[in-house]
C-alpha cells in the first residue's frame, strides 16, 4: 500500500482516545494534502471491508447491523471533519481536494444504502427469532433500514430494478437543470436604472452592488444594474420610493423560471412525472404517500387536514391585516390609484412595521453581550434538565481556531456529554450564518474506558462580531435567536437516553418533527423576564428597556396571517401536485393547479398569471418534495409542546422542572428509538394540536362561531 496515503489517512482519522471526550479530531494536523489521497484510500478501504461483508453475511444483530454501522461511522466520520474544516477553516486547496474526492465518497455511500444482499440479510434477520425480540430501538432501526431500502428501489428485480435506477438518475439530472436554468437566468437578468433619483429608499449595500455590476457590464458612470435575486428583490420592494421599479422588480422575480433557454416549465412536468412513476414502482399509489412513509404525519389526510385548520383561523386575520395597511398607506400618501398593488404590499409592510414595533437593529447589538447571552442560555439549560454546563479547562482538547471554545455538560458530577462554541466571524476563512452539527453521538459501539458508550459532542457556529477595543463580542438579536434554535437541535443529540447510535440523538427523528426540539427552544425568548435577563448595556450594564422587549416580542406576529396563508399556498400547491399530478387525468398543467391554490388561499393581491413553481427550488431542486407542510407540522408540535411549560407557569421553578425533565425524558432523550407520534403522546399524554399555534400567533378567535 501507498505509504504517503497512509500516513494521510492516519492524520485524516486521529481522534482523541481516552477519557470521557474521545473521538474529538485532531483538527489542527489535518491539512488539504492529506485529503485527496487519505480519503481516496478511507473509501478503497471500506469498499473492501463492505465487500467482504457482503460475500459473508451472518443474518444477526452482531453479524450484520453492527459491521455495518462501524463502516458508516468510520467514513461519515472523516467525510465529517473535513467538511466541517471547509467551513471554518477555508482554502481552495482543501475544497478542490475534498471536490475531487466527492464522486467517490457518494458512490460508495449509494452502494452501501443500495445493496441487495444487505437487505436480504436483514429481512432474515428480522424474521428470524432473534428479529422478533429485539429491543424497542433496534428493532425500530432494522424496520426502518429496511423500509427506507425498499422505498429505493432495493427490492424490485429485473426490468424495474433497471428503470428505477433510471428514473433515479434523470431526476438528478433534472434537478441539477432545473437549479442551473435559475442561475443561469439570474447571471443574464438585469434591472436597470439610469436616474439616481429612483434609487431613493434603496439600502446602500445593495445599490453598491448594482453599480459594481453597470461597471461590469461596462457602463462606467450612472446606472445601476440590479440582478433578479432576493437581495435586490427585497432591497427595492420593500424599500424603494418610486412604484415603478417596484413594479418592475416585483414582475422580473415573480416571473422567474420561464425565460427562454431557461424554461423550468417542461422541466418541473418532467420531475413530476416520473417522481409518480417512482412511488408507484415502489408500491405507493402516489409520490406524495411514499414522502409520508418516512415522516411523522400519519397521512396525507392528516395534513390536509392541519392545513385547513390553520387557513379557516388565518383567512379573516389576514383579511384584516390587508385592510389595516391599506388604511396606513392612504394615510400617509393617500389612497393608490386601484388600491394596493402586489409591488405595494412589501413595501408598506415596511413602514407599518417601522411605525408600530421600529428598534434600531444595530443599537440593539450593544445590549447582546456574547459572554452573557451563552451565560444565559446556559443557566436556562441546567435549570431546565438538571446539569451544569462548565468552559474545559482541559488544554489537550483539540480545536481549529484559538477563539474556539469547549464546553462540558455534567450531571450529578458525572460528564455526559461537549460542545464546541465557535463565536466570531472570520471573514475568508468561515461561512457565513450560523449552524450546529454533531461531533460524535451516543454510540454502544464507539465505548471507551468503562462507559457504556460515546458521550455526545456538538458543535456550534456563529459569525458574532469579535471583541475589539475592550468590549466582548456583540450579537444580533437574530444571532442570538438562531443560537437559541441551534442550541435547541443540540439538547436533543446530548440528552439522548439511547446508546444504539442509528437511533440516539437526532437519528432517525422523522425530518416533519426534527424541527421541534430547536423551535421549542427558540420559544424562551419570547418569554420577556428571561428576554430581558439576556441584556445588559456594554457600556452601561442597564437592561433592556421594557418597550423596546415589548416591541420585539410583538412584532414576532406582525403580518403573520398573511405569512402563513403563503406558507400554506406552497404546502398545499406541494401536496397537491405530488398526489395528483399524472395521477388524476383532469390535472394537465401544473400552474393552473397552482394558480386555482393560490387564488383560493391568499388574500393579498397578486398578479393573476403568477405562480412560483418554475423558481421553486425546495420542491424541485431541494429536499421538499411533499414535505413542505413540514414547517407548519413541526410548529404545531413547538407551540403544544411550549404550552405544556406555559399551563405550569413559566415562572414556578418546581412544576416547570417536573415538566423539563418529561420533556428531556421523552422528546430529547428517545430520539428516533420510538415514532415522533408515539414519543409525542409519551410526552403530553395527547397528540398536538394546533391551538397553542394559533393562540400564540394571535389567530385563535374566542368568539363562539355564528
Ligand atoms: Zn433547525
Amino acid at each position: 500500500m501507498n505509504a504517503a496515503a497512509s500516513a494521510s489517512l492516519a492524520r485524516l482519522s486521529e481522534t482523541t482516545a481516552s477519557g470521557p471526550l474521545a473521538h474529538l479530531p485532531v483538527w489542527s494536523s489535518i491539512d488539504a494534502s492529506d485529503v485527496a489521497a487519505g480519503i481516496a484510500m478511507l473509501v478503497d478501504e471500506c469498499r473492501a471491508e463492505f465487500e467482504a461483508l457482503e460475500a459473508s453475511l451472518v443474518p444477526t444483530w452482531v453479524g450484520l447491523m453492527e459491521p455495518v454501522e462501524v463502516i458508516e461511522h468510520r467514513l461519515g466520520s472523516v467525510v465529517g471533519t473535513v467538511l466541517h474544516l471547509t467551513s471554518v477553516k477555508y482554502n481552495d486547496a482543501l475544497q478542490e481536494a475534498y471536490d475531487d474526492v466527492r464522486p467517490q465518497v457518494i458512490a460508495l455511500s449509494s452502494k452501501m444504502s443500495q445493496s441487495r444482499p444487505i437487505y436480504d440479510a436483514m429481512v432474515q434477520l428480522r424474521s428470524s427469532s432473534e428479529g422478533k425480540n429485539l429491543s424497542t430501538a433496534r428493532k425500530r432501526i432494522l424496520d426502518e433500514s429496511i423500509r427506507g431500502m425498499e422505498r429505493s428501489g432495493v427490492a424490485l428485480a429485473g426490468e424495474q430494478q433497471a428503470r428505477y435506477k433510471e428514473i433515479k438518475e434523470r431526476l438528478a439530472e433534472l434537478s441539477n437543470t432545473f437549479k442551473t436554468n435559475l442561475l443561469k437566468e439570474e447571471k443574464a437578468s438585469r434591472v436597470a436604472v439610469v436616474d439616481e433619483a429612483r434609487l431613493a429608499g434603496i439600502p446602500e449595500a445593495v445599490v453598491e452592488i448594482a453599480k459594481s455590476q453597470a461597471v461590469d457590464d461596462g457602463v462606467a458612470e450612472g446606472a445601476w444594474h440590479f440582478l433578479v435575486n432576493a437581495v435586490s428583490y427585497l432591497g427595492i420592494c420593500q424599500q424603494a420610493a418610486d412604484r415603478t421599479l417596484r413594479e418592475e422588480m416585483y414582475r422580473a422575480f415573480r416571473g422567474r423560471g420561464v425565460a427562454g433557454g431557461h424554461d423550468n416549465r417542461p422541466v418541473l412536468r418532467e420531475i413530476l412525472e416520473l417522481r409518480q412513476e417512482q412511488a408507484r414502482l415502489v408500491g405507493f399509489a402516489n409520490y406524495a404517500d411514499l414522502s409520508l412513509d418516512a415522516k411523522m404525519a400519519p397521512s396525507t389526510t392528516a395534513v390536509w387536514d392541519l392545513l385547513a385548520t390553520l387557513e379557516a383561523a388565518a383567512r379573516p386575520v389576514a383579511e384584516a391585516e390587508i385592510d389595516d395597511l391599506a388604511t396606513f398607506a392612504a394615510e400617509v400618501q393617500g389612497a393608490p390609484e386601484g388600491g394596493l398593488a402586489p409591488w405595494d404590499i412589501p413595501f408598506w409592510t415596511e413602514r407599518l412595521q417601522e411605525d408600530r414595533y421600529g428598534y434600531d437593529a444595530e443599537a440593539l447589538r450593544d445590549y447582546f453581550q456574547l459572554p452573557r447571552v451563552l451565560d444565559g442560555l446556559f443557566d436556562l439549560i441546567a435549570k431546565l434538565y438538571g446539569v451544569e454546563i462548565t468552559e474545559s479547562t482541559d488544554a489537550t482538547v483539540p480545536t481549529w481556531d484559538p477563539s474556539v471554545q469547549f464546553f462540558e455538560v455534567r450531571r450529578n458530577a458525572e460528564i455526559i456529554a461537549g460542545f464546541y462554541v465557535d463565536p466570531y466571524s472570520r471573514p475568508g476563512e468561515k461561512r457565513g450564518g450560523a449552524w450546529m452539527n454533531t461531533v460524535v453521538g451516543r454510540d454502544r459501539l464507539l465505548a471507551v474506558g468503562d462507559l457504556p458508550s460515546s458521550l455526545p459532542i456538538a458543535l456550534f457556529v456563529m459569525n458574532a462580531r469579535p471583541p475589539a477595543d475592550g468590549r466582548p463580542g456583540l450579537m444580533s438579536l437574530d444571532e442570538v435567536r438562531t443560537l437559541f434554535h441551534e442550541f435547541g437541535h443540540a439538547t436533543q443529540h446530548m440528552f439522548t437516553e439511547i446508546d444504539e447510535g442509528g437511533a440516539s440523538g437526532m437519528n432517525l427523528v422523522e425530518w416533519d418533527s426534527v424541527e421541534l426540539a430547536s423551535q421549542f427552544n427558540e420559544y424562551w425568548m419570547e418569554h420577556k423576564p428571561f428576554l430581558r435577563a439576556l441584556t445588559a448595556h456594554v457600556d452601561t450594564g442597564e437592561p433592556l428597556d421594557d418597550d423596546t422587549i415589548d416591541r420585539i416580542i410583538e412584532s414576532r406576529n406582525f403580518m403573520v396571517a398573511n405569512a402563513t396563508l403563503r406558507q400554506l399556498h406552497f404546502a398545499k400547491s406541494d401536496m397537491a401536485l405530488h398526489e395528483r399530478f399524472g395521477v388524476d387525468p383532469a390535472i394537465d398543467d401544473p400552474a393552473v393547479l397552482d394558480i386555482e391554490i393560490a387564488t383560493a388561499t391568499l388574500v393579498a393581491p397578486r398578479l393573476d398569471e403568477e405562480s412560483p413553481l418554475p423558481a421553486f427550488g425546495h420542491l424541485f431542486s431541494g429536499g421538499y418534495a411533499a414535505g413542505y407542510y413540514s414547517y407548519k407540522w413541526a410548529e404545531v408540535l413547538a407551540a403544544d409542546a411550549f404550552a405544556a411549560f406555559r399551563e405550569v407557569g413559566l415562572d414556578n421553578d418546581t412544576e416547570l422542572s417536573a415538566v423539563a425533565q418529561r420533556f428531556q425524558e421523552t422528546v430529547l432523550g428517545l430520539g428516533g428509538s420510538r415514532p415522533a407520534a408515539e414519543v409525542y403522546r409519551m410526552f403530553r399524554g395527547r397528540d398536538a394540536t394546533p391551538d397553542a399555534l394559533l393562540a400564540d400567533h394571535g389567530l385563535l378567535r374566542d368568539e363562539p362561531a355564528a
